[in-house]
């Protein structure tokens, strides 16, 4: 089989030389381990942080060893009692066509309810992410204008789709392209702009005139800025990602406001999906149920094959996707 190593650790911006294919042998699983042939993987922007030196909530990639992440598979051999061939899996052996992996890392899922992929999407980890940070987070009340930033990425379009679902009363967004200003529309947001087109301040201000009460915030730098500005008091900023800065190799300037978060008693709050580990049924049977009334729209962007995956996070990164970047194996 063949597995996706770290070759070396970025500055800036990755390139596809700090990748390297390699080709090995597949281990047979032991007592309490599967053998997962992976039909589709993940690649996601916390993968950034991780190809750095530097200690996260997550451990840094290894030199020379696969990279891990979100990967859906199929089990060809079980060495677990609790798992059987043929059993679809989620886990987090990705960047690599078979994976063993330790019963206890395993989720079943069911292929019935939905197709793998949507298990590292609209149903999996960025599901959550914008389940957790629209209404526990931001804690969105009905009626409140909502501003979400890289809007039609897997997280962004769940997340206002959430916030309209649960009753706001305007939900605008941003994204890179005017095909995906166009695509927010088409999935319900009442207002998008592309923050490649003038004055931010402006576009928000056109998109939100009156303001918006929650921030989902998934670029950071000069979109929390503006959107600072734009909040009325006692607004609430969910901090889900800054992904204008992974990449950068300087600290960033923006936002210079932050002084305005007193006068206004806005919140700006951090979180991961993992704190919301308890969420998750609750979370899926909902959100089965909204994608079965065709209520909550997502899309998948594939790359198609394991070679493809370096080339897949460059162009996640870069904006490429439209709602969630896979990589079918
Ligand atoms: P997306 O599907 O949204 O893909 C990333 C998108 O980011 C690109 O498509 C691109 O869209 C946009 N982007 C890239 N560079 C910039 C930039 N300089 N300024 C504005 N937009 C940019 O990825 P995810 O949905 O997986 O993740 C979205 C965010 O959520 C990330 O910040 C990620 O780190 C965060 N996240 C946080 C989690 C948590 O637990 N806190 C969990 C999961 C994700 P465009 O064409 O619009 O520029």
């Amino acid at each position: 089989g063949r597995e996706i190593h770290l070759a070396s650790r970025p500055l800036g911006w990755p390139s596809e030389d700090d990748f390297r294919l390699a080709e090995v042998v597949v281990a047979e699983p032991r007592a309490g381990e599967l053998l997962v042939r992976n039909q589709v993987m993940s690649v996601d922007p916390y993968m950034r942080g991780r190809m750095n030196e530097i200690p996260s909530y997550v451990p840094p990639f290894e030199i020379g060893r696969p990279l891990e992440g979100g990967a859906v598979g199929t089990v060809i051999e079980s060495g677990s009692a609790l798992f059987a061939a043929g059993d679809v899996v989620l886990h987090q052996a990705g960047w690599r066509e078979y994976a063993v992996v330790p019963e206890d890392a395993a989720t079943r899922v069911d292929p019935g309810l939905a197709p793998p992929s949507a298990y590292l999407g609209v149903l999996g980890m960025p599901g959550l992410t914008a389940y957790a940070g629209i209404l526990e987070v931001a804690a969105l009340q009905p009626g409140e204008t909502v501003f979400v930033s890289a809007a039609a990425g897997a997280v962004g379009s769940a997340a206002g789709q959430i916030a309209r679902l649960k009753g706001a009363g305007r939900v605008v967004g941003s994204a890179g392209s005017p095909e995906k200003v166009a695509y927010l529309s088409s999935i319900g947001f009442d207002a998008g702009f592309d923050y490649h087109d003038g004055a931010l301040r402006r576009s928000l201000r056109t998109a939100a005139p009156d303001g918006i009460d929650v921030y989902f915030d998934n670029v950071g730098g000069r979109h929390l800025e503006v959107a600072i500005g734009a909040m009325h008091p006692h607004g609430r900023i969910a901090m889900c990602g800054a992904i204008s800065m992974y990449n950068a190799d300087e600290s960033p300037a923006a936002p210079r406001n932050l002084a305005l978060c007193m006068g206004k008693r806005l919140t700006l709050r951090g979180f991961l999906a993992g704190d919301f580990a308890d969420l998750r049924d609750r979370f899926v049977a909902e959100a089965a149920e909204w994608l079965n009334g065709g209520e909550l729209h997502y899309r998948e962007t594939f790359a198609e094959g394991l070679d493809a995956a370096p080339r897949a996070f460059l162009d996640m990164m870069r904006g490429r996707n439209l709602g969630k970047m896979l990589v079918r194996l």
